[in-house]
């Protein structure tokens, strides 16, 4: 074990007496990827180099959306290049931890988690979905992603199967994030600033519920006072040791 021993043991026992647990999951996972993260004080945060409305809303989409789907299908390119890291295939072994994530690439899937147990709050980039919502969407080739397209079905354009500036949360997704966390009885949150909301209000929710609340970040965030262990560090080092040997369960009974 490393410098993070007395904090990692207790959040270890933590883990280990919960009888049911669920991850919240933030950029600060991916950035270890390679992934760019949106906010935060790294230079290559996205949008200290992209402006959000033009590139991450429906107005700015259809403004010009052969710019917005550039700019998605460069990022796509990003992630076919980029590979899990430690941290993700840590979280890749707990097949029964439900891992609630705003990142929209797919590392944690390529890591190993179940589809099923990955709420994907702010949607994926991995697909095109019509954005007249009629039903159709398609699983693109991250390392050649088509250009702009219109829908087959009922010829609306088609966009990244992400949430934008201005959207709802895909309703399912968060009836079933939000309904977990309110049973939880602790909650592992990672490389998250808690600052986008309503997703990080499902932190909130958890502790309200009464969870237990573990937090592994670079750096203290907006929730470090909800927080009965936080760990300060790079998930991609703090992961490994604070999951291995534990099964951690989304589900157990009793
Ligand atoms: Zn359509």
């Amino acid at each position: 074990m490393t410098n993070y021993s007395p904090l990692l043991a207790d959040a270890r026992a933590l883990l280990i007496q919960a009888k049911h647990v669920a991850a919240f999951i933030g950029a600060g996972l991916s950035a270890e990827s390679g992934i760019s993260t949106f906010r935060g004080a790294q230079a290559d945060a996205l949008w200290s180099r992209f402006d959000p409305a033009a590139l991450a809303s429906r107005e700015g989409f259809f403004a010009n959306p052969e710019h917005v789907i550039e700019w998605y299908n460069w990022r796509r390119q990003t992630l076919a290049k980029a590979s899990p890291n430690p941290g993700h295939v840590a979280l890749g072994k707990q097949k029964r931890l439900i891992q609630i994530t705003q990142n929209v690439d797919n590392l944690l899937e390529r890591a190993g988690v179940p589809g099923q147990h990955i709420y994907h709050l702010h949607g994926t980039i991995t697909k095109d979905r019509c954005d007249a919502f009629c039903g159709y969407e398609r699983t693109l080739d991250l390392e050649h992603p088509p250009s702009l397209g219109k829908c087959p079905q009922c010829g609306h354009f088609l966009r990244p199967a992400v949430v934008w500036f201005g959207e709802g949360l895909p309703l399912d997704t968060w009836k079933k994030a939000e309904s977990l966390c309110a049973r939880i009885d602790c909650l592992l949150v990672i490389g998250t600033s808690a600052s986008v909301y309503p997703a990080s209000g499902l932190i909130h929710t958890a502790r309200n519920s009464g969870a237990r609340i573990i937090i592994v970040n670079t750096q203290p965030s907006d929730v470090s006072d909800m927080a009965s262990v936080e760990l300060t560090g790079p998930s991609g080092e703090i992961l490994p040791e604070l999951l291995e040997g534990l099964d951690i369960c989304s589900f157990r009974n009793g």
